[in-house]
């Protein structure tokens, strides 16, 4: 189930997310319990789905030592790995691809 604010569209049918798989027998309870699901979700099937990095808190080097937040739930690549000795994982995001939309159950 993605929604507007879990899901950055990489192309017509890919792209990255950090909601959770739901499986289909659990969806009119997520329905239920959610407001943010309620409020705007659509139901995809993914071909494949690979971890492709994290949202993290951001840092930057501060006076004696200390660090100075810059960032929260940035979007940082496993391959953009100049930025990650900066930044805290907060949430896994994964690359869906073959995305296909789904009549919800
Ligand atoms: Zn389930």
């Amino acid at each position: 189930m993605i929604t507007e604010t879990a899901f950055r569209a990489m192309s017509q049918d890919s792209g990255l997310t950090n909601a959770p798989p739901t499986c289909p027998a659990c969806i009119p309870e997520s329905l239920a319990y959610c407001p943010q699901l309620r409020k705007n979700s659509a139901v995809y099937t993914a071909v494949s789905a690979e971890p492709a990095g994290v949202l993290a808190d951001t840092f930057t080097p501060g006076p004696g030592g200390t660090a100075i937040h810059t960032g929260h739930n940035i979007y940082v690549g496993f391959d953009e790995f100049a930025r990650q000795a900066s930044c805290l994982a907060l949430q896994m995001v994964v690359r869906l691809d073959g995305m296909r939309l789904e009549s919800i159950p």
